[in-house]
């Protein structure tokens, strides 16, 4: 069996150390790949503490997974030893339900349903371990093709970030003549600003602060706006088309929805921990649309990644060794990171 090493917590007040975990051999249609990076997602600190419900533990986290192929099953038709490839949020779904048909695995209704990446169980019936591990198995239709113009530090965060914005972005008609606000400047905002802008719309950010402000712009904003000054929901009232809201803490969506013109849309993408208040005489009063939106399936994910290499964009990261994980998911939290870190497998 192939033995990775890997980051793993053993607790949700736990931290991380070093460990050796085993892979399965290649199937006739696997891919055994070498991880080079792995992105740190919200949703790994949000699982790794515990915050999401039931966590198996010992966990290795890690959802936005770059790497090169290592050995492949002899019926893999996809796929050569030496390919860049990405692995994502889902490692495994039925393949035959209508979902899973129409693309959408991510949502798959199959007696096991989607397979998360890690913290799940997987087909040899063995819990599911992510990304902070020097290699990976995954099932061909379940790994996507990295173009070879997007480094691979800056395509793993593409795999979670980059989906989870391009879905909604497309969905929801984000494109010339319309007025897109991404709310929140992290790891998905600042993937958000991108794609919109590439896609064509007129951008503007809604963040805390203007700390990030210079970034946004050079993401492609025009309009920047900072929530910690009085008025400023006040002044974007009726504003725009449509707003993606990423972020994961406590949020006023009540005010969110009152700046979006009448029968825009408010997707939100972040799973904050607690309940939210809202108030529905701001989505009936002007026919507007609350929606969420979660990652996006295997196809969708490779036209991201050709879209994002065509018009030039990847995730802007910190590269970080394994012995930092502890102190980055410190810093995710507080905000502290521009705009994902990346774990080097070459550090374990
Ligand atoms: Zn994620
Ligand atoms: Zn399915």
């Amino acid at each position: 069996m192939p033995q990775a090493s890997a980051y793993a917590i053993d607790g949700p007040t736990g931290r991380f150390s070093r460990t050796t975990i085993e892979r399965r051999e290649p199937g006739p249609t696997e891919v055994l790949f070498d991880v080079a990076y792995a992105g740190i997602c919200h949703s790994d600190i949000h699982t790794a503490r515990g915050e999401w419900g039931p966590t198996t533990y010992p966990l290795v986290p890690g959802h936005e997974i770059a790497g090169v192929v290592r050995e492949v099953g002899t019926d893999v038709t996809r796929f050569a030893v030496g390919d860049r490839v990405g692995v994502g949020c889902f490692v495994d779904s039925c393949g035959e339900c209508e979902q899973c048909r129409a693309g959408d695995e991510q949502f798959c209704d199959g007696p096991g349903g989607t397979i998360w990446t890690y913290n799940a169980i997987g087909r040899d019936g063995v819990p599911t371990a992510g990304g902070y591990s020097t290699c990976f198995t995954v099932e061909q239709d379940y790994l996507c093709r990295i173009p070879s113009s997007i480094e691979l530090a800056n395509a793993a965060p593409l795999m979670c970030a980059g989906i989870t914005l391009y879905s909604p972005l497309k969905r929801w008609g984000a494109g010339p003549g319309k007025r897109v606000a991404i709310v929140g400047m992290g790891g998905l905002g600042h993937m958000g600003v991108q794609i919109a802008a590439a896609f064509g719309a007129e951008v503007a950010v809604i963040s805390q602060t203007r700390s990030k402000e210079a970034d946004g712009r050079r993401f492609g904003a025009t309009e920047y706006y900072a929530l910690s000054e009085p008025g400023t929901v006040k002044g974007l009232r009726k504003s725009f088309d449509l707003i993606i809201s990423t972020v994961s803490g406590d949020q006023n969506l009540n005010s969110l929805l009152g700046c979006l013109r009448t029968g825009g849309a408010l997707v939100d993408v972040g799973l904050p921990e607690h309940p939210v208040q809202l108030s529905l005489g701001a989505l009936v009063g002007q026919r507007r649309i609350l929606a969420g939106s979660q990652i996006g399936g295997i196809a969708e994910t490779q036209e991201m990644l050709d879209f994002c290499a065509a018009h030039g964009l990847a995730a802007q990261v910190e590269v970080i060794g394994g012995e930092d994980i502890n102190d980055a998911y410190d810093r995710v939290v507080a905000s502290d990171v521009r705009y994902r870190f990346v774990i080097d497998t070459a550090t374990f």
